[in-house]
């Protein structure tokens, strides 16, 4: 049973007296024990038993064991959304004094959360450009703890070669961390390059379906232990009705995939040759500045796709409020196709500098391509852009 499908249909709890056939749904915030040596024991660790659902459920636990598994890590513990991934992830393991390392395009909440929040504990971050990875050593320092990358990048479409990272983080011991948001293990799989720890918005593509947050990290024993430690104090935890549904989600990821991908691939070559649009950013185009890397790391190109209407800020908002059948909605990864700008809103929060340093030009629309036929995509597109 290695083979990815089958892992994501087949990995289950164990089933019960009823013999279920589809998976069943712990909904319980507690389990009981049999006496008091059971519970003093269960408690003392010294057996695997589930206690209490801030710390594990049954449900939560079929949920990671899958994104474990697929994406080739040795643990994970999951959350109640893809923010509390990040944030408890990197609070467990940073002290005051640490340094994080980060590429400059990552998304607004984690931005703002290094920058704003972070800093408060004297953790302190600097940044670095998706194409200039020999520079980022001289941005070592000895403080410098973490390494964090997303690749590729929201909203800008950047790729980063993670197997050049994955070395420069060896060299250096750091605790390199991946966000595979935009890609999910269908398509990328950071820890064959390096990666100690790979967190996503299971809210995304995994849920694929608009309906519950959620989120996780994997990835190295022993960090997945101190995260769980810290975690299990401060509360993030996943509820089971939404792993339950996020399980069941990733039954059908890659087949969900293989259309996002293919259905994205045409909106982009559409977009491509379009008059009315000035730059298109997609990793499977081969004008992509970073074309060769997305075809070395990634099986396919993903369903974003970032692009800029000819005349700036004002197009951008023209076209915007002619489109008829898309969404106009924050979410991406849904069956459905959405449309976003991201300098008013997701990345509202960053200065105009900070937005133009991670190639977020005022008239960038992000879309989010969805698995509606793709003839119906491309026409409302084609006459927002027309209009
Ligand atoms: C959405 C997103 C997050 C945050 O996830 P939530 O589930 O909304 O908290 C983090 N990273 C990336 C790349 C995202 O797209």
């Amino acid at each position: 049973m290695e083979n990815f499908e089958t892992q994501a249909i087949r990995i289950q709890t164990e089933r019960t007296q009823y013999d279920e056939h589809s998976t069943p749904l712990f909904l319980t915030s507690s389990f009981i024990f049999q006496d008091a040596e059971d519970m003093r024991a269960s408690f003392a660790e010294e057996k695997e038993k589930n206690i209490y659902s801030r710390y594990s459920n049954p449900t939560v636990n079929e949920f990671t064991d899958k994104m474990v598994k697929l994406e080739g890590a040795e643990a994970g513990y999951a959350f109640a959304s893809g923010m509390a991934a990040v944030y408890n992830t990197l609070a467990a393991l940073l002290n005051s004094g640490d340094h994080i390392l980060s590429c400059q395009s990552i998304f607004g909440a984690t931005h703002t959360l290094f920058t704003k929040y972070f800093s408060k504990w004297n953790i302190t971050t600097t940044y670095f450009k998706a194409g200039k990875l020999e520079d980022i050593e001289k941005q070592i320092t000895p403080q410098t703890k973490i390494l964090y990358v997303e690749t590729p990048t929201n909203p800008a479409i950047e790729i980063l070669d993670l197997e050049i990272l994955g070395k420069i983080a060896q060299r250096h011991h750091l605790i390199f961390v991946v966000d595979n948001c935009f890609a999910t293990p269908y398509l990328q799989q950071p820890i064959k390059y390096g990666a100690d720890l790979v967190v996503h918005s299971a809210t995304k593509l995994i849920d694929g379906q608009g309906r519950v947050l959620g989120g996780v990290v994997v990835g190295k024993a022993d960090l997945i232990r101190e995260i769980y430690l810290f975690s299990r104090n401060t509360g993030p935890s996943l509820a089971p009705f939404n792993a339950w549904v996020l399980s069941k989600s990733l039954e059908t990821l890659a087949i969900r995939l293989e259309k996002h991908c293919e259905n994205a691939f045409k909106v982009a070559a559409f977009l491509e040759t379009h008059p009315q649009v000035k730059t298109v950013r997609y990793p499977f185009l081969r004008s992509h500045p970073h074309y060769e890397i997305a075809k070395k790391q990634m099986k396919l190109g993903g369903n974003i796709i970032a692009f800029e209407v000819k005349g700036g800020l004002e197009k951008g908002r023209h076209f915007m409020d002619h489109i008829q059948l898309c969404s106009l909605s924050p979410n991406l990864g849904d069956t459905r196709t959405i449309i976003v700008h991201p300098a008013s809103t997701t990345h509202s929060k960053l200065t105009e500098q900070e937005r133009l340093a991670v190639a977020i030009t005022p008239g960038l629309v992000r879309c989010s391509v969805g698995l509606e036929c793709i003839d119906d995509i491309i026409s409302d597109l084609k006459q927002a852009l027309e209009a």
